[in-house]
Formats: structure tokens, sequence, C-alpha cells
């Protein structure tokens, strides 16, 4: 009888494209994905340490499963990824019905994790297995020839059957940028660099079995280079060219997230000269002020993100710009906050995901910069970044009502009704005539190729296509449109 695992994945698309991985492993050895937790075989949680509040839903779960695994003492609890990294005992101690604790780097040896947990009917203790460390700083010297888990990504399979039309490919594994705020530096491990043929291969694999989009990964993308044995290395730029390249069939090529400290003009060249490499940048400013900069080591000034900004624009100016940032790192100043606001105005963002700053242990900041700003002023800011990006985002979003646009529909929707009336301060060129769709019409929802959300009522057989709709009206997070 086929085993039933219950996976759920917390954080980052790094942590999806690792649960998709892990998913497969354990699929090979019989098990079935469930979604019924309390009733599974095997129970697993990829967790992420990047924010408190992805942490605090990891312990909630793990809280509620207490009392599944009195009535079903056979269940096997694991907590994978950054959490595992970084609280391990603590975890233990916290959560003792916790049996496997396998951080990022050590995820190609969680199947025989699995099964030992499985087979060992001795006591909770006695079941419990944790592997941390092998792919962190203590193991800086690390080289991709050595790194066991290529063998996880290279082991990635996937049935045309299943219809899937979006993959990520990863690219680089890890981090050495260590901004002051950040563990992922400490979870995942230094920067690894993966072969370029390695990756052409999983991307023309991809293309050939009908994905139509493939989205590179990497914690700074940008900053991949590949050094081969005999010296010569494979940038960013060229692993762009080399990929667009070797995939004439691939519709349509991304990469997240960049850094902008590491941008070449050669990379956004590529991006420019590649027809299939989406216009579409995430690329994180994190601050407008230099001083804040500084103190998060980040490693750019504000103007030197603004030259970017605008020689990306100039090379393409039709790119869409996604960025992040963190509201009330210690010691920010109101002065200094509104740099931040000055920078998003003129960068005029696709979207901004912002944050109110929350110390993570083990970090540089949450050791050497006390939390002083208080919460309440960390929220107005928070409000006032918001509504700034949410204005613009609803600016950008008017402008494309009446453009024709190529979508990738995605699935189902249930988004809010497109506008009948004025919205805000934008003037929408909605046609207020109410709208008819066919019985066997539903919502479904596209991304464009700048990842804009666009909805439109169709018949469902067109999820997984490409379609050109045309945009009919806007809300500040999405497009309305029509086929
Ligand atoms: S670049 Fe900075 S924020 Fe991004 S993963 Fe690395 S340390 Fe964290």
């Amino acid at each position: 009888m086929k085993r039933r695992l219950y996976l759920e994945t917390f954080g980052c698309q790094m942590n999806v494209l690792d649960s998709e991985l892990v998913l497969n492993q354990l699929r090979a050895m019989g098990y079935e994905q469930t979604d019924t937790r309390d009733t599974a075989d095997v129970v697993l949680f990829n967790t992420c340490s990047v924010r408190e509040h992805a942490e605090q839903k990891v312990w909630s779960r793990l809280g509620e499963l207490r009392e599944a695994r009195q009535t079903n003492p056979t269940m096997v609890i694991g907590v994978i990824g950054c959490m595992a990294e970084r609280d391990s005992a603590d975890l233990f101690r916290k959560f003792p019905h916790i049996d496997i604790l396998c951080g990022p780097g050590e995820l190609d040896r969680l199947p025989g994790m699995v099964h030992n947990a499985v087979l060992n009917t001795g006591t909770a203790r006695a079941r419990q297995s944790a592997l941390m460390g092998k792919n962190t700083r203590r193991s800086a010297t690390l080289h991709a020839a050595e790194d066991t888990l290529e063998s996880l990504d290279l082991s990635r399979s996937f049935s045309p059957a299943d219809g899937t039309k979006q993959a990520y490919v990863r690219i680089t594994r890890g981090c050495n940028k260590f901004c002051s705020y950040c563990v992922v530096p400490y979870t995942r491990g230094p920067e690894v660099h993966r072969p370029p043929q390695n990756i052409i291969d999983e991307v023309k694999k991809l293309t050939d079995g009908g994905h139509l989009e493939v989205t590179l990964l990497g914690q700074t993308v940008n900053h991949y280079h590949y050094k081969h044995p005999d010296g010569r290395t494979t940038s960013f730029a060229d692993l762009l060219y080399q990929i667009h390249e070797a995939t004439p069939h691939l519709p349509r090529l991304r990469f997240v997230t960049s850094f902008p400290r590491d941008f070449s003009r050669e990379a956004l060249q590529a991006m420019r000269d590649c027809s299939r490499i989406c216009h579409y940048l995430h690329i994180p400013a994190q601050s407008g002020s230099d001083r804040i900069l500084r103190m998060m080591n980040r490693g750019y000034s504000a103007d030197q993100y603004l030259e970017l900004i605008d020689t990306a624009r100039q090379l393409m100016p039709d790119i869409a710009i996604a960025s992040d940032f963190i509201v009330g790192f210690p010691t920010e100043t109101d002065d200094e906050f509104q740099q931040t606001v000055a920078l998003t105005a003129h960068c005029r963002f696709k979207n901004s995901f912002i944050f109110k700053y929350s110390p993570r242990p083990g970090t540089h900041a949450q050791e050497r910069y006390p939390d002083d700003v208080p919460e309440e002023v960390k929220r107005r800011r928070n409000n006032e970044l918001l509504a700034l990006q949410g204005n613009i985002c609803a600016d950008n979003n008017a402008a494309m009502v009446g453009q024709s646009v190529e979508i990738l529909v995605e699935g189902e929707g249930s988004l809010a009704s497109p506008p009948t009336v004025d919205a805000g301060h934008v003037e929408l060129a909605w046609e207020k005539k109410k709208q008819k769709h066919p019985a066997d019409h539903k919502q479904l929802i596209g991304r464009t190729r700048g990842d804009q959300i666009v909805a439109f009522h169709a018949d469902p057989s067109q999820i997984g296509k490409l379609l050109t709709v045309k945009i009919t009206a806007a809300r500040q997070m999405t497009l309305f449109a029509e086929c």
C-alpha cells in the first residue's frame, strides 16, 4: 500500500523548488501526496527563517500535530529547510515529537532519513535524526564538483502528463553577501554556481517536456559565474545567451532574485538582445538612505541603484521592475525613510514587497543594532510606503487599459470583479456595460511577460496556454481582460 506524504512549503521560490525535488524523490520511494495532514504517514514542513511570521506558522503547525501523533504513533514528522538549519536542537527540545531535521544543504539525504524513521519502531528519541551544516559556512570551501546537492537537481523528473507549464531551475545555491539583517548566508551556506551545461540540459529537458516558462533561481541570481576547470568563466550574461540559443522553443525565460551591485551592462544587454527573455526584474532596493544601506551591508548607494534602474529602462523601455523594502531598520529616521519614499516615487516599481524590520536571531543586525524604531513608527512608515506603491500600481495598470498583451494562463481564479466605477484617484477606462460570459466560462488567471496578473473569462481548456488578450480594466493589483 502506498504511504501518504503531506508536504507543506513556506517561503521563497527556492523552497518551492526544493519541495518539488524532495517530492519527486519520495514518490520514487512509493509515497503519494495527500492534502490531509493529520492522517498522513509522513508530514514534512519545508521552512523559512527569513521572517519571524513564517517561523511562527510552523511552530503552530507543529503544536497542532502533537495530538495527531498521539493518535497515530507511527506518523513521521520532519522539519526541513532553513528553520531546521537554524534552530536545530532547539526545535527538538520544544517539539519532541519531531523525528527529522534536515537543513537545505542536506536534502539529497532526506529520503534515507525518512526511510530510517519509518522503519524505526523504537522510542521517539531513537527515531530522531538531524542533518544540518554540511553546506553552511562550516564547509565554506565547497566546490560545485563536490556538491552532492547537484545530484538532487539532476534527479529532477516530471511527466508531460502533469500539464505543468512553469518551472524553476536553480543556477546558484547559497549567498555570500551577508546583508546584516539576513539569515540566508547562514542557513543556505556559501555560493555555489552550477555547471552551465547541467543548467542548459535541465532547461532543454523541461522545454522538450512542454514547459512554456522557466525561471532561473538564485539568491543573487545575477551574480552567477562558473569557473571551468580549464580557467574559463561563464558569466551570467553568457549563461543567458547560451540558454536562449539552446532552447529556441521556450517562449519565456525569467530569473529571480537580482542583486543591484552585481548587474553588469552585458547581462542587461543579453535581456534586451534575447527576444524570449522576459523584460522583468525583481531587484530589491531595501532602502533609499545611503546610511541605512551601509548598515544593511548592501554594498551600493541609492544613486547607484537609481542609475541601474535608469540603464535598464534605457535598454528596455517596457521593462517591469519589482523591489523589496525594509522599513524601520534600526536607527532609521523620518528623513531617511523619506529618502526611501523618494526612491520609490522615482522608480515607479511594478510592485514592492514592503516589510517592517524584525530582528532575526544570529544576524549581525540583531547582535549589533538595538531594534529601536517603535512598532507604531514602523507601522506608519509601512502604511505610507504601501499607499504610495498602491497608487503607482494603480497608475501603471490603468495605463495598460486598451493594450493587447501576451499572457500565460496559470489557472482558475476568484479575484474581485473589475471596477464599474472610477477607483480612487485613477480614471479607469472600464466599459460599464454588464459583462456576460457563456456558462462554461470561468474566471482564469494569467501572467504577462512583465509579471502582471490578468483576470479574464474563458473556457478552462485555455489553462496552460499562451494567449493574447486585450486589457479592458484595471485595479491596483490586477488587470482585467477579454480574449
Ligand atoms: S543578498 Fe542579502 S538579503 Fe539576499 S539572500 Fe543574500 S544576504 Fe540575504
